[in-house]
């Protein structure tokens, strides 16, 4: 294992203790910064692994922080945002983060969803099979045509609904990563807040039972127990 530490830039001790608690019993080494700016020195000093990384920081915003990171580092990046409906969530993803994890939080998830990425990243390189040709997105038999919000599974088209439509968009462009309901509402709803965990593993059922139906073998979408959904590139 590669003895790099990971950064912690939060300031409410009580949660920076927490969470650099969770990560040592874990096994990982970790520097901690109480502000954006100590943050971005540490990342010159310490050559992190990882950053976890707090939105709201007493003198630059965890943003700010995460273009500044940008500017130089391909380093994995996850925010922790302080309220549940956070438009933040999705800016935090548009600046290049590499996932979000919403306060208060319980330390497995966070090390679990830290260990999603560090996998994902470390494999990336390896080259993705899902390619981009003419606007489409394709996966193995699977091919979103996006400018009429339609997807096909050998030549078939699936009739997706639109919910299925934006979630296996959301999946496609971002394989291996793990999606939790709420992110999945946020990122594919219009109104998230009337929608429920439930509505979204109804979508998740029916979306495979579409797929199945075309292609018994090709089963991409991963059920992942107490964190939510993820795509898999095709074998
Ligand atoms: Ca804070």
């Amino acid at each position: 294992m590669s003895q790099a530490p990971v950064l912690v830039v939060e300031d409410e001790p009580a949660i920076a203790e927490t969470i650099v608690y969770a990560l040592e019993s874990d096994g990982f080494s970790v520097v901690h910064a109480g502000t954006g700016r100590e943050g971005l020195a540490a990342l010159k000093d310490a050559n992190p692994r990882f950053v976890v990384l707090d939105v709201g920081l007493p003198d630059i915003t965890g943003f700010d922080v995460c273009r500044e990171i940008r500017k130089e580092s391909e380093v994995p990046i996850l925010f922790l945002t302080a309220r549940e409906n956070e438009i933040d969530r999705v800016v935090g993803l548009e600046l290049g983060a590499d996932d979000y994890v919403v306060k208060p939080f319980s330390p497995r998830e966070l090390t679990a969803r830290i260990h999603a990425i560090l996998r994902r990243f470390e494999r990336g390189s390896s080259g993705p099979e899902i390619t981009e040709e003419r606007g489409n997105v394709c996966c193995g038999p699977l091919t979103l045509v996006l400018d009429q919000y339609r997807g096909t599974c050998q030549d078939a088209d699936l009739g997706l609904s639109r919910y299925e439509f934006g979630m296996l968009k959301v999946f496609m462009e971002n394989p291996e990563r793990v999606f939790s309901r709420d992110q999945l509402m946020d990122l594919v709803w219009d109104e998230p807040e009337a929608a429920s965990d439930r509505t979204v593993d109804a979508h998740i059922k029916t979306l495979r039972k579409k797929l199945h139906e075309v292609d018994p073998d090709f089963d991409p979408i991963v059920t992942h127990r107490g964190l939510g959904y993820s795509f898999k590139r095709a074998r």
